[in-house]
């Protein structure tokens, strides 16, 4: 009978220790890729090619400026 209950025990030890161990491993993936969105989005050259493609060269002054709301960037010979 204690036997039985101490395999049980130790099983459950085992159970609670796997399941703490992989949220740990699961949780420090979570980090480590939520860290590299981070550091993405900071030089992230794909999404500078993505806003570079919905915006519109101004042919005068060369500056990026979106095509629906376009604003003149100051200079008096501006298109928009
Ligand atoms: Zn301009």
């Amino acid at each position: 009978m204690f036997g039985f209950s101490l395999n049980k025990l130790l099983l459950t030890t085992a159970i609670i220790l796997a399941i703490w161990y992989g949220f740990k491993w699961v949780g420090r993936l979570d980090r480590a890729r939520k860290k590299k969105a981070l550091k993405d989005q900071g030089g992230e050259p794909e999404i500078r090619t993505a806003e570079a493609e919905s915006l519109v060269k101004c042919p005068v002054c060369g500056t990026y400026v979106s095509p629906g709301g376009a604003e003149s960037c100051g200079r008096e010979d501006c298109p928009y």
